[in-house]
């Protein structure tokens, strides 16, 4: 059981997407194309493979649902349906051999930490941003290319689930 939730963008924000191919929020076209290069989905967050699957490219604001000021960016996800990655999966393990910055924000999209791993060691640098009661979200971006790949919130109820030992 993990001491966290992996929270990839809502199945409806992406259906609506597939279905008017433009960008949720801000009506800007979105793209659909080939997958040319490996890049993760957002929303099962496995990678979209290179000549096997579709993408579409939208902007994305990164803090849609929790925060009132925005951010937005440029995000992949399959063009065809796929399911959402569950939130109590772990680490999206076909994410943890690349590199990726975690952002640690409180509130008021306060950023109170940082820090980057590429040596796919992310449990125990997730554990250290939540180890800070000040950190209320953790966000998942990609080193490399600067975008938003996903969320990462505390169990429900603030504390570990009920049971768990
Ligand atoms: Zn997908």
């Amino acid at each position: 059981m993990t001491a966290f939730r992996i929270t990839a963008i809502p199945t409806e924000v992406v259906e609506s997407v597939r279905a008017t191919l433009r960008a949720p929020g801000y009506g800007f076209p979105a793209h659909s194309e080939p997958a040319t290069d490996a890049a993760p989905c957002r929303h099962c967050l496995r990678n979209i493979e290179p000549g096997k699957s579709s993408r579409i490219l939208f902007t994305y604001d990164r803090f849609r649902g929790v925060e009132s000021l925005p951010q937005p960016g440029p995000v992949y996800i399959h063009a065809e349906s796929c399911p959402r990655y569950e939130e109590n999966g772990g680490f999206p393990e076909e994410l943890r051999n690349s590199p990726r910055t975690l952002e640690a924000y409180g509130r008021g999209r306060r950023l109170i930490a940082q820090e980057y791993v590429a040596d796919g060691k992310y449990e125990p640098a997730i554990e250290k941003l939540f180890a800070d009661s000040k950190v209320d979200y953790v966000q998942v971006n990609s080193t490399t290319a600067g975008c938003f790949t996903f969320r990462i919130d505390r169990p429900t109820n603030g504390t570990a689930p009920a049971g768990t030992p």
